[in-house]
């Protein structure tokens, strides 16, 4: 029986390929499984982009970026190949579609979706990450473990992890994107900017907070009214230059159980 393989997810790939530990994953290999060949290459203005020709695909990946960003462009790609083949021949894909496009439904979630799924399988993640605190040093552990970026592994602890927590972009402008785990209720909204008491604040503000998690006070975070009565432990780094990572965690879940019983 023909198998089609664009059916596959990757819970069923790793299945299909024996994998049972975060080092056995090797992307490049499986890319090629499914008929992508992997090209690490100097690339100017773009993270990896796959030309598909009829069965074939060839993936090219940019050979500055760190190992874990280079693997996480393969399996975004190889995402692309597997699920949108056909439809389009070709993608380009920058670090702002690889970072940014987490919501939404449009072929660069997909693609993060399936990068997440494949690296990060929840079998896996899920028991790596199981009551541990939602903090960047927890991040950066799992990060090794899977060998995979900061981002898209605060991501995946933010899903997988025991606690409520949320990963939130911001720049100069303001707050770019947030990623935020399902459990947490609708009525606890971002404002437009980190607060003045925010470590995330500090940061793009060009001065170096001490770093490591930090208890503040919801309300610098939060835009609902009575968030001046909680706290959230903020865990912040720069990224890029002018980008900060934080991670936002109730450490306390005082402020969620209250909003439970309103
Ligand atoms: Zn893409």
């Amino acid at each position: 029986m023909k198998v089609d393989n664009r059916k596959l997810s990757p819970v069923k790939i790793l299945d299909a390929l024996g994998v049972t530990a975060p080092e056995e994953i090797d992307v490049e290999a499986i890319a090629h499984h499914f008929g992508a060949t992997v090209i690490p290459q100097r690339l100017h203005g773009s993270a990896a982009r796959i030309l598909g020709l009829g069965d074939r695909a060839f993936i090219t990946v940019d050979s500055d970026s760190p190992r874990a960003r280079q693997r996480f462009s393969v399996a975004h790609e190889l995402g692309h190949w597997m699920i949108d083949r056909g439809k389009l021949s070709g993608f380009v894909c920058t670090e702002k579609n690889l970072l940014a496009d987490w919501s939404g439904d449009n072929p660069e979630r997909r693609a993060n979706r399936f990068a997440a799924d494949l690296l990060m399988p929840s079998s896996l993640f899920a028991p790596a990450a199981k009551n541990r605190e939602m903090t960047l040093d927890t991040v950066r552990d799992l990060c090794a473990k899977f060998e995979t970026s900061l981002t898209a592994t605060a991501i995946r602890l933010v899903e997988n992890g025991s606690f409520p927590a949320m990963v939130v972009y911001s720049n100069a402008s303001g707050v770019k994107w947030k990623f935020r785990d399902r459990d947490i209720s609708d009525e606890i909204q971002l404002r437009d900017k980190p607060g003045a008491y925010t470590n995330a604040a500090e940061l793009l503000s060009g001065r170096n907070p001490a770093s490591g998690p930090t208890e503040i006070q919801a309300s610098d975070w939060f835009t609902h009214p009575r968030s001046k009565y909680y706290s959230v432990v903020e865990d912040s780094v720069r990224i890029f230059e002018e980008t900060v990572l934080s991670l936002l965690w109730w450490k306390n879940e005082q402020q969620l159980i209250d909003l439970d019983e309103d």
